[in-house]
């Protein structure tokens, strides 16, 4: 027992495989949970209870803030200075309407207490001035007397982007429509028109009121020492003496009756504005702290829109009402649960049809019950994420975490959303007891419900011509306002803020910052185990992994038997399996089936060079998971699919066409740079080829091909469809993945075996596609203020060979070179620069970009900044950091379904654990002289003609590159 905090209750949750410990700090009153269990990627969070009581933004701008520079750490950006040299897996902060987290993640004890420690700096030290605010909040910016005022900052910025984006206007509405005068009524983000109102005051006494260890809830996770995480936080907090801090999230005062509202939104120009229309209905719910109810609500929000077959969301798309699916859905993190949904891309004149259907079909869901299939499985849905617990490359502990926060934030239990056995059993009781348990949830708690609102979000082409007008006119008012003496005070403090952000740190300030020693790092690379077996003429590669008892399953099959023109169906045909319903059932039916018994099946493409080869890994996979005891009835499943998929459906396959061709479309600008990456890569051979056919802007093109063809040759469509499972479902040209613990794997290997055996066996004929390398300069058009732009070329046709030590230098460009020209100075969001060390394309690439030409110029004079690279710029200190990422990107964190995945595709792809611990090595050993040779190279890719352009046409015609223009959207 500790003698500076006291053991409040200790838990052992066997779910988690893990015991988790509350604690109160005892000079403080900080609270501090700690969980420990035998995970290597540890998570520590600082989070506070901020409730701001406007919508200046404050809690988002100090959120930005306390990151600029602290006591110990002075630098400008140390959140950037230490990505560039950690091993972290997760750095960021989070503003939500009533908290604002800290998380750090890493799999490296040393690293994880640096993290640590930069951290706490941070949010305790921060150094704060009237010009922290003016940069990362607003200012006014003036440069010369004879100049206009203007708005500049960070979240300013940030938040009139947020604006533009109608779902992000909608989300506030919601907020504000359900909780008015109330902590969740005001936007913690910011809203541009009031983020002006913000004094450095305000801000300041915001920070001193909430950034105090009484008001804070330090998160610990992971297998890292526990007694030593009390030792250290009693470091960081002793200084400090308990202290009253207001911040309780008040329950909102219930509505009277129900309410109707209205808001417009900025729809820019006003083509096809009459069908730009949202209708959302939203429910305040009960408070979150009722641990049955809360995932009662999850499992009811995934019965109601969690799928094709839930019978709400069906009904609404079903409706020929709107394009898709508005709100925000089931929100279970916040003091009240809210449930909002409805259709957006709809008619003024549909309002009140959509609003009645929604209620008809609540109301004929509880008169004629919910369809028991449905129930089950979400039910099963829900409890698998829960029990699998599987956050992709998000670390568990941060997921966990905010589960965790829901309740304790608003000082209830902190076990009660943590621990989900419990409440599950407590369902499954109520269900067992009375099976009308959900639809009496839809009628108390939905129809019964009157503290709703039902909201009309209206475009209006004016508003941001408005909103600029009114920022004009406030502007100048206030500049008439001034005397000279304060006009020049303000020409003189946006001189002074440039200055500061112009002025790089000193080396002594950047020395300050911890980083990892190289003989912190571990020399030896991590394999992942593997056999190869033969199972049915199939190979069969086996992952012995600890999966918890889930079974991991995919299946490769080989496009290369396809004819060439086929290859673009490819994504569709995979989707086709599962949404289109089999010879017995339709697609409710399957996914249905799908849910109840699996946790979750889906097929995607993918598409490899082979390591030092020009053969290509093509293939379709159909990726599964299920429990152990289910997994025959998934095979069942992926056979019937397989084999019996009623692909005689014109209507149902429009709808999906549409669906993914207006799914891409609307991806072109968040993910432009990806799409303008693969296009560029289409030009260096065939697996670049396939690539952009099955996923990018090639892709779009032939989907717009298929949606006329479904309408004009359905039978040609319909025999090109089954033509390719002709082709396809073959297990003499099928690899099989598993990932599974021996004992498991040994128990459902016979079912594995006779499913292998009901899939048809035929000669392969594998194709041949010759796709010659070509080069060409794309300008790709679409409407935006942006440009994404790449260029590139293959450095292995250049004479490079492949070294190690390009991970590092790569890495390096890209945060000291690009980060530089293509960010700080150019003002685009993001630069990055790629190497596919199988294929040997190397790629630059821009993001958010309001420069093209200038941005060319900048990826060609990359080879004389790394040639010109000496000791006083690339220091023992910077080179060492670079070591440092690269080893970080190596041992990149992974769970185990991700785990056997990787190790299939390195077999697939020749990449030997031989080999991996030579390039481990060549990264280790990098030096000076390596980023010379490799700046030799970059000089030949800036003669490349290979260039690739996404943007609006007018800046790609003005750019005066050459850029052949071809219209995208
Ligand atoms: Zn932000």
């Amino acid at each position: 027992m500790t003698k500076t905090f006291n053991l409040v209750r200790e838990e052992n949750i066997p779910e988690l495989n893990s015991v988790a410990k509350l604690y109160v700090h005892k000079r403080t009153g900080a609270r501090l949970l700690s969980v420990i269990n035998d995970d290597e990627n540890k998570v520590f969070s600082i989070n506070f209870r901020t409730t701001p009581k406007d919508s200046t933004g404050v809690a988002h701008i100090l959120e930005h803030s306390v990151l600029n520079g602290s006591q110990k750490y002075p630098v400008k950006e140390p959140f950037v200075e230490l990505l560039k040299g950690s091993l972290a897996t997760f750095v960021n902060a989070f503003t939500f309407p009533d908290k604002t987290c800290y998380p750090v993640a890493s799999q490296n004890v040393q690293d994880f207490y640096n993290l640590i420690d930069v951290y706490m700096d941070a949010v305790l030290h921060p150094l704060i001035s009237e010009q922290t605010l003016m940069q990362e909040g607003w200012h006014y910016e003036i440069n010369d007397p004879g100049e206009p005022l203007t708005y500049k900052g960070v979240v300013f910025n940030e938040m009139k982007g947020a604006y533009s984006s109608p779902d992000g206007v909608l989300e506030t509405r919601i907020f504000e429509s359900l909780f008015p005068k109330h902590i969740y009524g005001v936007d913690s983000g910011g809203d541009p028109r009031h983020i002006p109102d913000l004094t450095y005051e305000n801000f300041r006494n915001f920070w001193e009121t909430y950034y105090h260890p009484s008001n804070s809830f330090i998160f610990f996770y992971g297998n890292d020492d526990p007694e030593y995480r009390l030792k250290l936080m009693d470091g960081y907090l002793k200084p400090y003496k308990k202290k009253k801090v207001k911040s309780i999230v008040p329950l909102a005062k219930p509505f009277k009756r129900a309410k109707k509202v209205e808001y417009p939104y900025d729809s820019g120009d006003d083509k096809g504005i009459e069908k730009k229309n949202y209708l959302v209905v939203n429910w305040k719910l009960p408070d979150t702290s009722d641990a049955v109810l809360n995932f009662s609500f999850r499992i009811l929000g995934h019965i109601l829109i969690g799928t094709p077959a839930s019978p709400l969301k069906k009904a609404l798309l079903d409706s020929g009402l709107g394009e898709d699916l508005a709100g925000i859905g089931m929100e279970t993190e916040l003091r009240h649960i809210v449930f909002s949904t409805g259709l957006k891309g709809t008619r003024k004149r549909h309002a009140k049809k959509i609003e009645k259907l929604i209620f008809d079909t609540l109301e004929s869901l509880v008169r004629d019950g919910i369809d028991p299939d449905m129930i089950a499985a979400s039910m099963n849905t829900v409890e698998f994420r829960l029990r699998e617990n599987n956050t992709g490359s998000y670390p568990v502990g941060i997921a966990l975490m905010r589960r965790v926060l829901t309740t304790w934030i608003h000082d209830e239990d902190p076990f009660k959303l943590l621990a989900f056995e419990e409440p599950l059993n407590a369902i499954k009781a109520k269900l067992a007891n009375d099976n009308r348990y959900f639809e009496k949830l839809i009628q108390t708690h939905l129809l019964e419900n009157i503290h709703r609102t039902t909201l009309r979000l209206t475009p209006d082409p004016e508003l941001g011509r408005r909103f600029d007008e009114d920022e004009k006119a406030r502007l100048a008012k206030i500049r008439a306002s001034l005397n000279e003496t304060q006009i020049s005070e303000l020409i003189e403090n946006t001189r002074k803020l440039k200055l500061r952000q112009e002025t790089p740190d000193s080396p002594e300030a950047l020395e300050s910052l911890p980083v990892l020693k190289l003989q912190d790092l571990e020399k030896e690379s991590r394999n992942i185990p593997i056999d190869v077996l033969t199972i049915q003429e199939t190979p069969v590669l086996y992952h012995d992994l600890f999966t918890n008892g889930i079974v991991y399953l995919d299946l490769g099959f080989d496009l290369h038997t396809l004819p060439k023109e086929l290859i673009p169906l490819t994504e569709i045909f995979g989707r086709a399996l599962f949404e289109m319903g089999t010879e017995t059932e339709d697609y409710v039916k399957l996914a249905q089936r799908i849910g109840k018994s699996t946790g979750g099946i889906h097929a995607d493409a993918v598409s490899a060079s082979a390591f030092g080869s020009r053969e290509n890994v093509l293939k379709l996979f159909v990726r599964g998971k299920a429990t152990v005891s289910q997994a025959g009835e998934m095979l069942n499943i992926i056979r019937d699919i397989l084999l019996k998929t009623n692909f005689d459906n014109r209507k149902r396959l429009k709808q999906i066409v549409l669906e993914e061709k207006a799914g891409l479309e609307s991806g072109l600008v968040p993910g432009g740079h990806s799409f303008v990456n693969m296009r560029l890569r289409a030009q260096f051979g065939e697996s670049g080829w396939a690539m952009d056919e099955m996923k990018g802007i090639g892709y779009l093109f032939a989907l717009r091909q298929l949606a006329e063809d479904i309408d004009k040759k359905w039978k040609s469509v319909l025999k090109k469809l089954e033509t390719m499972r002709d082709l396809l479902i073959n297990r003499r040209a099928l690899i099989c993945n598993v990932t599974l613990d021996s004992a498991n794997w040994r128990t459902i290997q016979p079912q594995f075996d006779s499913f292998l055996s009901a899939l048809p066996s035929k000669d392969a004929k594998l194709q041949k596609y010759d796709i010659q390398p070509f080069a060409k300069k794309e300008g790709l058009t679409i409407p935006a203020q942006v440009n994404y732009v790449g260029k590139g070329a293959n450095l292995y046709d250049l004479g490079y060979q492949h070294d190690g030590s390009a991970e590092v230098i790569v890495g390096y460009l890209r945060m000291a070179y690009l980060w530089e020209k293509i960010r700080v100075q150019g003002g685009a969001y993001g630069a990055f620069a790629a190497f596919d060390d199988r294929s040997g394309v190397f790629t630059f690439l821009s993001y958010r970009d309001p420069n093209i030409a200038n941005t060319i110029a900048a990826y060609d004079k990359a080879a004389d900044f790394l040639k010109h690279l000496d000791s006083s710029r690339l220091t023992e200190n910077e080179l060492t950091k670079a070591i440092i990422a690269a080893i970080g990107d190596l041992d990149a964190y992974q769970l185990p379904d991700a785990k056997g995945y990787t190790s299939m595709m390195r077999h697939l792809t020749g990449r030997t654990d031989e080999m991996r611990q030579k390039i481990r090595d060549e990264v280790l050993s990098t030096n000076g002289e390596d980023f010379i040779a490799f700046g030799e190279v970059l000089e030949k890719v800036a003669q490349s003609n290979s260039v690739a352009v996404l943007g609006a046409q007018s800046a790609i015609e003005s750019a005066n590159v050459g850029l052949e223009v071809v219209k995208v959207l």
